[in-house]
């Protein structure tokens, strides 16, 4: 009987924790500055970044804000530097 009680909770954090997951991962999809935003069928997709917000890992996420994020910096380095 332990068994059982112990597999449903942790059946029911899992899917606490799925949950929470996708909910979290919709409001990047929804605010990380980019505009060309696919979402038809439950998709959260970003055209610009080429970021799928629902299957791509939070690694090759993490990955491509940095080197979005690198990338700025170096053309308002750029910017700076040629005095616009
Ligand atoms: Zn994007």
């Amino acid at each position: 009987m332990k068994d059982i009680e112990a597999f449903l909770k942790i059946t029911e954090l899992t899917n606490k924790l799925k949950a929470d997951n996708l909910k979290l991962r919709k409001l990047l999809w929804l605010t990380h500055g980019c505009k060309q935003l696919y979402g038809d069928d439950g998709e959260m997709q970003c055209s610009s970044c080429s970021l799928d917000f629902k299957r791509d890992s939070v690694k090759k996420t993490e990955s491509v804000f940095n080197n979005n994020a690198y990338a700025a910096l170096i053309e308002a380095m750029e910017r700076t530097k040629g005095g616009k």
